[in-house]
């Protein structure tokens, strides 16, 4: 896999993103990573002023933190970890999913994942896709407007994320799809939507850092491993 950084300036890597998004992925990182590998990868990634400075839980977009600077993460954690950076950073995907929703959790009682699990099978990988998107809309908002670009769209058995301003990597070009973070982030949600050993098949199949205008995730309706 080569990674190089883009040779034109990639708006979405000014696009800020969200508090506490970016605190889960560096604490995800962390306990994947080890204390001593965060700071090794902050290091190198030119984000050493994250170094025990993380951003703030669930503050919404204060705007000091960008998408381009997420994905300096997601870039150098794959750096790090050398050939089998994929399943390490798909974990840490997963792990900071758990964060995220242990917050909106504590914040809702748990309804939203209640409300989707009492949902007939075949509905709930949509459903739970069209909340992410509902939920990314509603909150990943800086001064009033409201950046992200998604689409879900049916494709037979699976169903597509797309997002053209992806977070993982903006600013970036690659000779394969880098977004493994959110490919951790989309398996540990849709997971928790079936339960215990239930696993649904997700795969990224387009990258913007590869040249297409947005990153996609495939993912099947229902889970594919039991
Ligand atoms: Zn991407």
């Amino acid at each position: 896999m080569k990674i190089i950084p883009k040779q034109q300036h990639d708006p979405v890597t000014a696009i800020k993103v969200h508090d506490g998004s970016f605190r889960w992925a560096l604490q995800a990182s962390e306990e994947v990573t080890g204390k001593q590998g965060l700071i090794v990868t902050l290091n190198q990634a030119g984000l050493s002023h994250f170094t025990e400075n993380f951003p703030e839980n669930f503050a919404g977009v204060s705007g000091k933190y960008t998408l381009g600077e997420y994905a300096r993460l997601n870039v150098g954690l794959l750096n790090f970890f050398g050939r089998g950076g994929r399943s390490m950073i798909i974990r840490i995907g997963r792990v900071s999913q758990q964060l995220g929703s242990e917050q909106l959790n504590a914040a809702l009682g748990s309804a939203v994942t209640t409300a989707l699990r009492l949902l007939p099978e075949g509905m709930r990988v949509k459903r739970g896709l069209e909340l992410v998107k509902f939920g990314m809309e509603r909150f990943f908002v800086y001064k009033g407007v409201q950046p992200l670009v998604m689409h879900i769209e049916e494709r037979g058995e699976k169903l597509a994320f797309k997002l053209e301003t992806c977070g993982c990597c903006c600013g970036f070009e690659a000779d394969s799809p880098i977004c493994y973070m959110w490919t951790g982030y989309f398996q540990e949600g849709l997971h928790g939507l079936f339960g215990k050993d239930r696993e649904v098949d997700v795969k990224e199949v387009e990258c913007r850092a590869m040249g297409a205008p947005a990153c996609v995730w495939e993912m099947s309706k229902l889970p594919v491993r039991e």
